[in-house]
Formats: structure tokens, C-alpha cells, sequence
């Protein structure tokens, strides 16, 4: 583990020579994690309805431009089986964040479903917000294996100005430990050049990844969205696009090199800079790859930024893409595998 200040050292460095070093060695340590095999993860955007309203997020329930959607059962169970029998055999399923009794037992009910058609061979990692214990625990019993709740900015203070008074900092920390407790592999992460940050909260972003114990991490630029509500007249960090995908590269591999065990997704967020951002991604030290597998009608309507990448794409597209993109930079996609984190399953071993 690097210590903070060897952390901001690197992140500040503007030598190109130094950060190709970096980005060389963290996946060095990506493969003798896992050799050169990228694990594959279907993504499934089963509704835009939220009751949140983060100020930098497209989809939050204050914005009335956006057309709100909730893919069907039948929707959401087809296009876990076509996941299936292209031989996907790890699915994240996403959306805002509701807490009514309805929608509780809606996604219970899926799950339930995905693992009864595969015979519990599709591991699921689900993204549905704060929850209580118990709802955590009913979708953990009903076949979710991993959970992912980003904390957005490990700083507090950064964290109230994203932020409605109503959505606490405490409540989220809160939420990461109750997720862990129930049992899931836990995924979080942060997004980086948010207005007001520093190099110092990136830094302390990966010291607080180490000390909650993640077994994943799923981080990417901060891309403002034209109906976001961000106060956004301060920046410490850059904002020219390649420099900031450069410092989001670096995070993924401080991440790695600090986290060696876990898994590193490589976020769409990363394409919508620059096409290749994906594979950079990958070649700085990430294992996942999450293509889009949702049904082409609701994509335009689930964009958290603007010019948000593959929205006109079908799930055939995406999935040939992946390979095909990921092959190119000499990696390998593993469908076959579930790809659960090393990490998580040490842990477990341990006891
Ligand atoms: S970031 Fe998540 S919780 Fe916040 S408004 Fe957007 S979808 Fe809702």
C-alpha cells in the first residue's frame, strides 16, 4: 500500500514517461491476479425511476426532462436469458434508488427468477441504492451475490456540496457496511474532477477503498450532465478531457497497485471522453467490462452525463464490440467465468 503522500505524488505527475511506468506495472499486477482474462458483465438498466436528487445526476427525480421507464418482468427475465445463452454468466442490473414495498418485491421476484431459469449459474450483481437491512438481506437470499453502491467522494465536506441536505454522508457509509454485513462482495467507487476536489480527496478516495475493505471498485471521470443542478465554478483538478481521462487511468492503477486482489471495473464513463477510454481502462490494471445489454427502446432515457457512448447500439453490437475491442489491446474476455473477486473469495476461505 502506497502511503497519501505517494499517492497525490503520482497523481500529479505530468511526465509521460513516469505514467506509462505506472500504468505498466499496475497491469503487471493485473496479471498475476488474473492473467490476461477480462471478466465479463452484462449491464442491464431496468429502470430510470428515482427518488433521489444528486445534484450532478441526469436522471434525478427533480429533472422533468426525462422520460422515466421500468422494463417489464418479462423484459428484464429475456434479456437475462438471451445473456444466458450468449454465454454470459454474470449480469449487474441497475437503477435509481426506490424503497417502496412494490418495487422490493418486484426485484426479489426477478432474482429469484434469473437464478431458477440458469440453475444458479448466473451470478448477479446488483446496483439499486440505500436500502435497509432487511430488503439487503431478502435480495441477497433471493440471488444477488454482489452489490454495488458508489460513495461518489469519500470526502464528507465534498459530499454534502453534491448533494440535498436529506442524502448523508452517514447514511451512505451506513449503507456500505450493512451491504458487506448481509454478505455480498461490496462495490463502490468515485468520480473524479469533481468541482471543489482535490488530489488529496482522490488519494484519501483509495486509503478509504483499503480501510472499508471493497472486494470491487467501479470509478470514472465526472462528466457534468446539461440538466444536472451542480455548482460547479471551482476546479482544482483538470478539466481538459485528456488530462482528465490521463488522472482516471491513474486511479485505476493506484487502485490496483494499492488493491491488487480486487476487481477493477473499466466504466463506460471512460469511452465518453475518447473511444478507446475502455481499453485504456483495461490496460491500466482493470479486469471488468460491462457491456450495455439493456433493450435498445430504454437506453437514451438512462444517462447519468451527457453524450453518454453506445446508446444506439443493440446488445448484439455491444457484445461483438467487446470482444473485438478488447482482443485488439491483446486481452482476453472471459464469458465462461463469473469472475467473482479474488478478494472476497480469500476472505471467505479465512473465515
Ligand atoms: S446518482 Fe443514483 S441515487 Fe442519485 S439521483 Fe442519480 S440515480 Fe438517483
Amino acid at each position: 500500500m502506497l502511503d497519501k503522500k505517494e499517492i497525490v505524488k503520482f497523481l500529479k505527475e505530468t511526465d509521460k514517461s513516469k505514467n506509462s511506468e505506472l500504468f505498466n506495472r499496475a497491469r503487471e499486477i493485473k496479471h498475476q491476479l488474473c492473467d490476461k482474462d477480462v471478466y465479463i458483465r452484462g449491464l442491464v438498466e431496468i429502470s430510470n425511476y428515482c427518488r433521489k436528487d444528486c445534484y450532478y445526476c441526469g436522471i434525478r427525480k427533480s429533472n422533468k426532462n426525462v422520460n422515466r421507464y421500468l422494463m417489464s418482468e418479462d423484459e428484464i427475465i429475456n434479456t437475462a436469458k438471451w445473456a444466458y445463452d450468449n454465454g454470459y454468466k454474470s449480469l449487474v442490473l441497475q437503477s435509481g434508488e426506490r424503497i417502496d414495498d412494490t418495487f422490493i418485491q418486484f426485484v426479489e421476484d426477478v432474482l429469484k427468477k434469473i437464478r431458477q431459469f440458469s440453475n444458479n449459474g448466473i451470478h448477479v450483481t446488483i446496483s439499486f441504492g440505500e436500502q435497509t437491512e432487511e430488503t439487503y438481506q431478502r435480495w441477497y437470499e433471493a440471488g444477488a451475490h454482489r452489490y454495488l453502491l458508489r460513495v461518489e467522494t469519500s470526502n464528507r465536506e465534498l459530499y454534502k456540496k453534491l448533494h440535498p441536505e436529506d442524502h448523508t454522508f452517514e447514511n451512505r457509509i451506513n449503507a456500505l457496511n450493512l451491504i458487506k454485513e448481509t454478505g455480498y462482495q461490496l462495490g463502490t467507487g468515485v468520480m473524479i474532477g469533481l468541482p471543489h476536489q482535490t488530489y488529496e480527496d482522490l488519494a484519501d478516495d483509495i486509503i478509504f477503498f483499503r480501510d472499508i475493505d471493497v472486494d470491487m471498485v467501479g470509478m470514472g471521470p465526472y462528466l457534468p450532465h446539461k440538466d444536472a443542478a451542480l455548482e460547479d465554478s471551482v476546479y482544482n483538478l483538470p478539466t481538459d478531457k485528456e488530462e482528465l481521462l490521463t488522472l482516471s487511468l491513474k486511479m485505476i492503477a493506484l487502485t490496483r497497485i494499492c488493491l491488487p486482489d480486487i476487481n477493477i471495473a473499466s466504466t463506460t464513463a471512460l469511452q465518453a471522453i475518447k473511444s478507446f477510454g475502455r481499453e485504456q481502462g483495461i490496460l491500466a490494471g482493470a479486469n471488468v467490462f460491462m457491456p450495455n445489454i439493456s433493450e435498445g427502446e430504454y437506453r437514451p432515457n438512462y444517462q447519468l452525463y451527457d453524450n453518454k457512448p453506445c446508446i444506439d447500439d443493440s446488445s448484439d453490437e455491444c457484445m461483438e464490440c467487446a470482444g473485438k475491442r478488447i482482443e485488439m489491446i491483446g486481452e482476453e474476455i472471459r464469458y465462461d467465468v463469473w469472475g467473482d473477486s479474488q478478494h472476497f473469495l480469500k476472505k471467505k476461505k479465512d473465515g
